[in-house]
Formats: structure tokens, sequence, C-alpha cells
């Protein structure tokens, strides 16, 4: 409902070298031929899209997968596809997904006359055993060469992935992997958990791990949960001594430089996915493209899964999505789109947490506190209805 007029849109390059061990997004590798065809059908898939209104484009994100798989002509192909159809706001945004070890110099050049303007590279460790555990492809150091690559490019806007909370990861590992990529420069990071996700190779381990572990036989494969607050906080104050700030649970940023994209999303701008699996939610309504790659390639850009979206769940989301960012959400922006008052719909959850010091009400704002954020899961779901 928020920023009529507006879009955003998310490309999703569904192919990597290899699968890492704790990965469950839709990515795999795939042959050239397949590469091929699938970019054929997503940029046919872009100018295609047809909507009831013309918006301007505020950013695009292609994602993945590996997007810095796709060489340089690929690249310019994708971006005629989206100039053929979208008119691009002159302050856009666009970011692309770069795995280390699969940038040189004269890709990062094509990339950056194809108009991206901020590059996210996922180094997720500075600890070459971590990288190796995760099954990324990486080391530190092709990840230094692929950074200073991308700097000497011109790009001056760049976010680096963490991943904290790894097995065997300790506070001192991630303390020196937080202070060799902030000594970087960054203009922004995005420092996530590591999730462990049912269907992957580490799933498997965290079982076997867990069973072991029941028996007294092993110690647990994951940091304890007080170590990950640590961890957490350690990020905090790492990355503030470096003049970045916190400005969403999990990401940190030069000020001037939060992700416009992923700012779109926590406030429920409408966006257009393409490819393999993107969502899109274009005014109350959500739908996804297929999952299954033979139909994608076959040529199936039909929309799946299409839910109308009711006025009692989006204003569930702007609350779920908006307190994730440290601004929290607008009094004033969530009654003119509602129609109604916040205090109406939450009054009795919102007076409870506060209470108890989860939240906080300032400048006309509602907005978690340092204590709400420390446990954001739980104070999030207090604002489903
Ligand atoms: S590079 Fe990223 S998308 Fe690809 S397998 Fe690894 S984590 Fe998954």
């Amino acid at each position: 409902m928020s920023g009529q007029g507006e879009l955003e849109l998310y490309v999703h390059i569904p192919f990597c070298i290899k699968k890492c061990r704790y990965c469950d997004f839709l990515s795999a590798p795939a042959s050239a031929y397949t590469r091929e065809v699938y970019l054929k059908r997503l940029c046919r898939q872009i100018r295609n899209f047809r909507a009831e209104e013309e918006y301007e484009i505020r950013s695009i994100f292609i994602g993945g997968g590996t997007p810095s798989l796709l060489s340089g002509d690929e690249m310019k192909l994708l971006f005629e596809s989206i100039h053929d159809r979208f008119v691009l706001d002159p302050g856009v945004e666009i970011t692309a997904e770069c795995n280390p070890g699969t940038l040189t110099p004269e890709k990062l050049s094509a990339y950056a006359s194809c108009g991206i303007n901020r590059l996210s590279i996922g180094l997720q460790s500075a600890d070459d055993q971590e990288l190796k555990l995760l099954g990324r492809i990486h080391t530190w150091d092709e990840f230094l060469r692929n950074y200073e690559a991308a700097r000497e490019a011109g790009f001056q806007n760049i976010n680096i992935d963490l991943m904290s909370a790894l097995p065997g990861q300790t506070i001192s590992s991630w303390e020196r992997t937080l202070t060799l990529t902030a000594q970087l420069h960054p203009e922004h990071i995005s420092a996530y958990s590591l999730i462990i996700e049912e269907g992957t190779p580490f799933y498997e381990m965290y079982a076997d791990a867990e069973d072991k572990r029941s028996r007294g036989l092993d110690q647990p494969m994951l940091p304890t949960e007080e170590t990950e607050r640590e961890m957490y906080w350690l990020t905090d104050s790492i990355l503030s001594s470096h003049g970045m700030h916190r400005y969403e649970i999990s990401n940190y940023a030069l000020p001037g430089y939060e992700c416009i994209h992923n700012i779109g999303y926590w406030r429920r701008i409408p966006y257009a996915g393409f490819g393999l699996g993107a969502a899109s939610l274009i005014g109350s309504r959500r739908y996804r493209m297929t999952e299954d790659l033979d139909a994608y390639l076959r040529g199936d850009d039909s929309e799946k899964d299409v839910v109308l979206l009711s006025q009692k769940d989006e204003e569930e989301e702007t609350m779920f999505l908006g307190l994730r960012m440290t601004e929290g959400v607008s009094l004033d922006e969530f009654r003119k789109t509602f129609g109604v008052s916040m205090y109406s719909l939450y009054g009795s959850t919102i007076e409870k947490l506060r209470s108890l010091g989860l939240i906080e009400a300032a400048g006309g704002r509602l907005r978690l506190t340092a204590k709400g954020t420390d446990v954001s899961n739980p104070v999030l779901a207090e604002f489903l209805l």
C-alpha cells in the first residue's frame, strides 16, 4: 500500500559453481547451455512484464545464486531487457550479488558499464577453515583480491556478507573476521547468524551431532545461545567503532549507504521478481514464479501461489517488517495507510512490550529497544493479529 508509483526489481540468477553445505536457496550448478537458455527466458519475462500502472524503478537487485557467474556480455543482455521495459529513476540503486573467486577486472568494468553501482560480496568469514567447513569456494586471500579489483573498477558502494554462529566458531575468530572486514572500510556489512536448514548437509551433521550429544558422546556442534548473543553485541561494538551504524537487526552501514532495496522491502514498497522462484508484491497481490527450473526453461512464467493480502495481513506485515529497522514504524503513516491508529489495533500488545522494556515510542514512531532487538523474533511475533 505504501510508496505507490515506486517499484523495486529483483532478478534471480539461480546458478552457483558448487552448492555450499548450509544453503537451501534456489540455486545449483548448471551447464553453460542451461545458463544461456535461462538468460533468454529471463529477458523475455522482463520484457513481457505487465502492470496496471507504470512505475518508477528505485532499486534493482540481481540476486542468487551467484549472479557474478554472468559474463560481462550476459549482464549487458540482461540490462538491455530491463531498459527496454522499465524507466529507471536517475538515482536508482543497482546491486549485483557476487561471490569471491568469480570476479575479474574485465567483468567488473562491464558490470559498471551496465549501471551496476553497488556490489554485495558473500565473504561470510575471514577464516579459511570456517570457509572450508561452510563449503565456500574461496579463501580470504581470494576475497581480498576480488575486493581490491572491485575498488579499482570504481565501485564505491560495497556490501560484505558475514555469517556468525558457525560450527566451531569462537568469539575471538568472529572478532577477527569483523575486524579484518571493517578495516577494509566497506560501506555496508550484513551480519547474519547461521540458520540450519532442513535438507542441507549441515542439517544432517547437526542431527548427528545432537544425537551424539544427547548420549554424552560429543560437544554441541553450534555455539551456545549466550555465545551467539555475545557475538551479536560484539558485531555492534566493532562496527560502530568503524563508523558504521546498525539500521536493521542484522545490517550496518556508513551514513548514507543504507541499502535502498532492503529498506523498500521492510517498508513494503511494491517489488517485481523475475527468474526462478522470484516473488512479487504488487499492490495487495503476492505471487511467485515457478521453482521448477525445467518448467522455467520451457517458458513457464505464469504467476504461482497468488495471494490477495487482506488489510489485516498488510497491517501485520507493516509492523513485523517495519520494526526490524531501528527507526521503527511511523504512527502517522500507519494511520494514513490503513485508516486506523496503531494503538487501536495493538494497544495492549504495545503496553505489554513497553512495560517489559522491549519497545518504545519516540518521535512519532514505535521501535524496538536494544533489549527488544536482542529477542526480536518473539517480540515481532507479538504483532501477528
Ligand atoms: S554461493 Fe550462495 S547461493 Fe550459492 S550455494 Fe553458496 S550460499 Fe547458496
